[in-house]
């Protein structure tokens, strides 16, 4: 992979853990809200309500682990290899899944098995 490309994803990632830290950030805030306004409740169904709206996050922090993989990926230096193979990851790929971990090919074998 061209050097400049990679620049251009890593920063892409970067943007994108921003986007994901500031919606995980606003959940919790809403969660810590709701409990507040709900007042008088027991600590426990305080805090089963919590884990309910954290599992609302799921999405948002399974990505974001995604994210994370991925820069650790571009720091050692194996970043746009699959996982699987090992072959290179298209950069189009790339482009539209900055924190793809696997070439398609082996994502539809996971996605199957
Ligand atoms: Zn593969």
């Amino acid at each position: 992979m061209q050097e400049r490309d990679l620049q251009r994803l890593r920063d892409k990632l970067l943007a994108y853990k921003e986007e994901l830290r500031g919606r995980l950030e606003s959940l919790i805030d809403e969660t810590a809200r709701n409990l507040a306004d709900e007042g008088g409740v027991s600590s426990e169904t305080e805090f089963q309500g919590y884990e309910e709206e954290l599992t609302l996050g799921d999405n948002e922090r399974s990505l974001w682990k995604e994210v994370q993989d991925a820069l650790q990926r571009v720091e050692r230096g194996t970043y746009g290899l699959c996982e699987g193979c090992r072959a290179e990851i298209p950069l189009d790929r790339l482009e539209a899944l900055p924190y793809a971990a696997y070439c398609v090919r082996c994502a539809r074998q996971a996605a199957v098995s």
